[in-house]
């Protein structure tokens, strides 16, 4: 039997543990994974795409663990009352190539991302920020919310988004919240959203190279959570503000943000530091107060592999509730896959069922 999360566990399990619990412990096993970037099989997730969107598989491995999740992102479908964002995938154990979990990850995924963002930012950031600019109020936005509220102490969001519904929504959800000092300002533009922030966070989903931000919005020692701009042709910066010379660009596997993440826009030979090497001393997080620095996210298979054994983990430790499906043959002699569809016992052959062929008659 397989262990399974559906979307009624997840809720559950994060109903237990709460979302902004939720989100620092698994931003503190995305962390540990992290620092043992070596151990992984990497590889740029594999992508499909169409004219309304994308589908991929994000497959990686320790040698003991295997996930892979499959995730869609398709910016036209809230227009048709879907979620831009799907997702689910595996856990699986390597020695035997045993599926272990299969889960839900499409609100794994934004709790996920978030804690990835609050996480980046806590090495990146102003350790001094306290205004959020939020640009982009969709299904991400809560989760990211909560997760600078939780793990940086940021209290003041500027919100922004096109569409002034998912603003108001944004905030209803937030407000039931009561979570303490917060102080939400909706914005009538993005320039007007990340006036006077420490910390933007670009949230949009727009299947083309939109410029949500352009250079004259940017300040000094301001830190950007890109998010929104995670595939071919999608993007949210303008390209003039990762030209600037004060701005240090760190992203999660660089091979695969060379091609989705906002750097698909510059030169190969373009600097950027990958987040691993920061939370070894490989590299330098933020130099100076002043220097502007970038996350530039896409969301990485490691990330996924962390959520999933973190999943496992909060499912194994609550046994009541657990749930398992039949999703692999169990059976006494795993050569006799047949009779799983025939219903036969194994059991000692007859003798007669294995009589030798008659011999030949050959032709008078
Ligand atoms: P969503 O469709 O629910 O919300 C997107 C919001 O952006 C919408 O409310 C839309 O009105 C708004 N928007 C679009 N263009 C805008 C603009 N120019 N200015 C302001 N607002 C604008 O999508 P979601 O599930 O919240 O995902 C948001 C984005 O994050 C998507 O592009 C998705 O692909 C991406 N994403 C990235 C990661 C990652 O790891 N980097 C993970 C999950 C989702």
């Amino acid at each position: 039997m397989v262990e399974y999360i559906g979307i009624e566990d997840m809720q559950r399990i994060v109903g237990r543990v709460g979302p902004a619990a939720f989100m620092k412990g698994l931003a503190a096993e995305i962390e540990a994974d992290y620092r043992r970037w070596s151990e992984f099989d990497k590889s740029a997730r594999h992508a499909i795409h169409s004219p309304g969107g994308v589908i991929e598989l994000m497959p990686t491995s320790d040698g003991r663990m295997y996930s892979f999740k499959y995730v869609n992102g398709h910016p036209g479908n809230t227009a048709r009352g879907l979620l831009t964002v799907t997702a689910f995938g595996v856990l699986a154990d390597v020695e035997t190539g045993y599926p272990l979990l299969l889960s839900e990850l499409t609100v794994t995924t934004a709790l996920r991302t978030a804690a990835m963002s609050a996480l980046a930012a806590k090495w990146l950031a102003r350790p001094d920020s306290r205004v959020m600019a939020l640009i982009g109020n969709g299904a991400q936005s809560e989760f990211q919310a909560i997760a600078f509220h939780h793990m940086l102490g940021i209290r003041r969001f500027r919100l922004h988004d096109v569409d002034r519904q998912a603003t108001d929504k944004l905030m209803r959800n937030l407000q039931a919240l009561g979570l303490p000092g917060l102080q939400l300002t909706a914005c009538s533009s993005a320039a007007e959203a990340v006036h006077g922030a420490d910390i933007v966070t670009t949230l949009t989903a727009d299947k083309r190279n939109a410029v949500v931000l352009t250079p004259s919005m940017i300040a000094p020692g301001m830190h950007i959570n890109a998010v929104g701009g995670d595939s071919p042709g999608k993007t949210e910066l303008h390209a003039d503000i990762l030209r600037r010379s004060d701005v240090r660009v760190v992203v999660e596997y660089e091979p695969q943000s060379r091609v989705e993440g906002e750097i698909q826009q510059m030169p190969a030979s373009f600097a950027v530091t990958e987040f691993a090497e920061v939370l070894t001393d490989a590299a330098p997080g933020r130099t100076s107060p002043a220097e502007v620095t970038i996350f530039d996210s896409v969301g990485f298979a490691l990330e996924d592999y962390s959520a999933l054994r973190y999943l496992r983990k909060l499912q194994l430790d609550n046994a009541q509730s657990r749930r398992q499906i039949d999703l692999i043959p169990q059976l006494d002699n795993p050569k006799n896959l047949f009779a799983l569809l025939t219903g036969a016992q194994t059991g000692p052959v007859r003798q007669n069922d294995c009589m030798p062929a008659p011999p030949e008659t050959v032709p008078g």
